[in-house]
């Protein structure tokens, strides 16, 4: 496609070293002498401008560009003739080219002046800048749709230097921090940490600059009036084009609305158990006082023998009714235990987690369990497993589930000719430990054992039908879960595993 240059238009750096190069330049490169002649016009000018070159030498520039440059050209050259200056401006500026079919397209023209045969030229390079358009629209596309995510995100998200300079700043953070873009951009970000929290930056940019993020990191950030708020962080490195990490972009999370609900929730949880356990132990008041009079009476007749030991001339007398006194003690203490352990079931208290020996708690919840119900009529076998790993647990918690279970049982056999009550702890899989309470009771219809678990389901004239919804939700608080299957033999087994911890220190 490139044919030789007519001697005459040659320049003078007529070496074909000089000539090569100006051919496989990617960019044109033209020269115009000072007539606004074309005398140069170089092979890949020819394939932007889409003009052979015997078309185009000789002839002026105008041919070569869209209408309204044409004239600036022109103005240009008359400019030219007159100063001897190319360019009054600058270096070269983009305007629209215009191939030989009409089209139009962008390009950058470098404009210099050089002088030939002692005549004075421009020596203009040609970019076709399609291309770069293209990229640069993409990326202005890219950047206002980013842009525009960043601003309608209901979460504060800004970004900062390595050195902990803002970059940037959305709308979400103006509404979260009461700070506009215009008086946080280029101030430190630890303006937003509390005075004690300052220290947490340097941990954050460490990881950073290791290229880590930090992901849902809770904290305390302050309000432009000072105000402190809770925030979930999550911190990514912004890396060059070369993937060195050169800032970190920061989505901050208001968390106040969670935190309190979290808080509702627990205090509403812990109220709803406290009632769930004094309505247990309200059921069985009467029972309780049966349980209290055994002990009470125990003492009463071990201090009248004692009284009519003293008054005794017997020589013996007085070593039994030092005897007599000590089992009135015992019986009094047994007494206070059993009143104790009421309290403590009973008491309103802050949820306390320690470990635990789930054997010793499952025999403590027995106790409590089966007061007031005929337990004298119940087979009662305990399976203890022996070895088995501590659990983290809130005691009471975990026995007012078994107690709920316990009872539950004892109600539904009731009715029932065979009243066999099995309870078992056992390990499982090494990693959970197992309590079952096994029932020979009336079961669970298949009907029935869907809705079991939900609240306020009860097939009981009094009952609340809470127990089991609750129980389900300490268990689960426990890392554990709470399941019921039929018993084979008839009746139902309710279990539930717990996590087994080991003891870091014993
Ligand atoms: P409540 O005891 O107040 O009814 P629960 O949530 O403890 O509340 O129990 C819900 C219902 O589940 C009971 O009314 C009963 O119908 C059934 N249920 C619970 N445990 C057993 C069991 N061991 N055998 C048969 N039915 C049971």
């Amino acid at each position: 496609m490139s044919q030789p240059l007519p001697r005459s238009s040659l320049p003078p750096w007529d070496d074909p070293l000089f000539e090569a190069v100006v051919a496989a330049a990617v960019n044109g490169v033209m020269a115009i002498d000072d007539r606004g002649l074309i005398s140069v016009f170089s092979t890949a000018c020819e394939s932007m401008f889409q003009y052979r070159r015997d078309e185009v030498l000789g002839h002026g520039i105008a041919m070569l560009l869209a209408a309204p440059f044409r004239e600036e050209y022109d103005a240009r050259l008359v400019q030219f003739q007159d100063t001897g200056k190319a360019n009054a401006t600058g270096t070269g500026r983009e305007l629209t080219g215009r191939r030989k079919d009409g089209s139009e397209f962008p390009v950058f023209l470098s404009v210099g002046e050089g002088v030939h045969d002692s005549r004075r030229m421009f020596v203009v390079v040609v970019q076709d800048l399609t291309g770069l358009q293209l990229e640069r629209a993409i990326h202005a596309e890219q950047r206002s749709f980013l842009a525009a995510i960043v601003d309608s995100a209901n979460d504060a998200i800004m970004s900062k230097t390595l050195d902990g300079m803002i970059t940037s700043w959305n709308r979400a953070a103006e509404t979260l921090f009461g700070y506009s873009a215009t008086e946080m951009i280029g101030t430190p970000i630890i303006r937003l940490f509390p005075p004690d929290l300052i220290g947490e930056e340097a941990g954050i940019m460490k990881r950073v600059r290791a290229g880590e993020a930090i992901e849902h990191y809770e904290t305390v950030r302050l309000r432009k009036d000072g105000k402190p708020i809770d925030v979930s962080v999550t911190v990514s490195p912004i890396r060059d084009s070369a993937g060195v990490v050169i800032g970190a972009s920061k989505t901050v999370r208001d968390i106040t609305e969670k935190k309190l609900a979290g808080a509702r929730m627990q205090a509403l949880s812990a109220e709803l158990s406290h009632v769930a356990r004094v309505n247990e132990m309200g059921q069985v008041s009467a029972a309780i006082a049966h349980e209290l009079n055994q002990p009470l009476t125990a003492v009463l007749n071990y201090t009248n023998v004692a009284k009519r030991l003293i008054d005794s001339t017997d020589p013996a007398a007085k070593a039994k009714a030092y005897e007599a006194v000590v089992k009135a003690g015992e019986q009094a203490l047994r007494a206070g235990h059993i009143i104790q352990r009421l309290r403590d079931f009973v008491e309103k208290r802050d949820s306390k987690r320690t470990f635990e020996d789930i054997n010793a708690v499952t025999e403590d919840a027995l106790a409590l369990g089966l007061i007031g119900t005929r337990a004298d009529a119940i087979k009662m076998t305990l399976v203890l497993a022996s070895g088995l790993e501590p659990v983290l647990i809130d005691k009471v918690e975990i026995q007012q589930v078994l107690v709920n279970l316990l009872r539950n049982a004892a109600d539904a056999m009731a009715q029932s000719e065979r009243r066999e009550l099995t309870v078992t702890t056992a390990p499982v899989n090494g990693t959970w430990v197992q309590v079952s309470v096994k029932d020979t009771g009336s079961g669970v219809s298949e009907e029935l054992a869907e809705r079991l678990f939900r609240p306020f389901v009860t097939t009981k004239a009094g009952g609340m039908g809470i127990g089991l919804a609750i129980s389900r939700s300490i268990i689960e608080a426990h890392g554990g879960r709470l399941t019921m299957v039929p018993n084979p033999s008839g009746g139902t087994v309710f279990q539930f595993i717990l996590p087994a911890t080991k003891r870091m220190v014993d």
